[in-house]
């Protein structure tokens, strides 16, 4: 905490006052802290697969020169390496159009019933690739709330994916609405996965956070998509509630 005394002028009595003035600069250095790390882990997220590439253009242009089969093999991995890049600078640029437009409230009449079954269609390749099931479980009529449908789409899009990646083959990922009278909207996302430990479940939406090596081994991801889900529940004014048990499954329930 820095303190600035500020000399007021004499009151009629001839007293001088003093002013003390306190502004709690911890805060700032947090977040000036958080934006350097940001800063670092993006551009390490990036320098990998970047120096991978080079790799595997000097073989090609060296050692394998001659070596068609090997070649193509390597191309496949480039390939792969710029998805991931790509997919990447989407979700930096997500964040950050997030954080310009953090102080205006999302207004649009949204109903989640056609989103929820829209989002589901659009994983339904994914779904089938990891061999998973996405079952809704929808309530008659209508369920609106105010928001931004592109925003809300990512969102659910992202707890969707997630549940048919990091979930169980072969056995089905739910997806339950809830709007009943005086009641908020709620829509949660269960899976019967390997479950998440407790001492992770707090830092899940913190960028670039992942629960184990495994995962961002085997996984295609980037370690965003749940700080992009928490940025735009809190301009919603929504909340995210994350239950989950080792060896049986996880929930995400965003709370309207
Ligand atoms: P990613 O791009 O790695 O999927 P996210 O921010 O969406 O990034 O998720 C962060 C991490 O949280 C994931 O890497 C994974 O370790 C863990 N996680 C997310 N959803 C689930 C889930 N449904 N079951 C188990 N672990 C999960």
């Amino acid at each position: 905490v820095r303190s600035s005394p500020v000399k007021l002028p004499a009151n009629g009595s001839g007293e001088r006052l003093f002013m003390l003035a306190f502004r709690d600069i911890s805060e700032v250095r947090r977040i000036d802290r958080m934006r350097s790390d940001f800063v670092a882990n993006a551009s390490h997220e990036l320098r990998t697969p970047l120096a991978s590439l080079r790799g595997f253009i000097e073989t090609i242009q060296g050692p394998a020169k001659n070596d068609l089969k090997a070649q193509e093999r390597f191309l496949g991995i480039m390939f792969d390496q710029t998805t991931r890049m790509s997919r990447l600078v989407d979700d930096l640029l997500s964040l950050s159009r997030l954080e310009l437009k953090s102080h205006i409230a999302p207004d649009q009449k949204v109903d989640l019933v056609p989103l929820l079954g829209h989002v589901r269609d659009s994983l339904l390749p994914l779904a089938k690739d990891v061999g998973v099931e996405i079952a809704l479980h929808l309530p008659e009529g209508k369920a609106e709330v105010l928001g931004d449908r592109d925003e809300l789409v990512q969102v659910f899009e992202n707890l969707m994916e997630n549940a048919c990646k990091y979930g169980q083959e072969g056995k089905s990922v739910d997806v339950f609405l809830k709007n009943g009278p005086g009641e908020p909207v709620e829509v949660s996302v269960v899976d019967k996965g390997p479950g998440i430990p407790a001492e992770h479940v707090p830092r899940l939406t913190e960028r670039f956070y992942r629960v184990s090596i495994e995962d961002s081994r085997s996984k295609k991801g980037t370690g965003l998509g749940l700080a992009i889900v928490k940025h735009i529940l809190t301009r919603h004014r929504a909340r995210l509630i994350v239950k989950s048990e080792v060896g049986k499954g996880t929930s995400f329930t965003v709370r309207f």
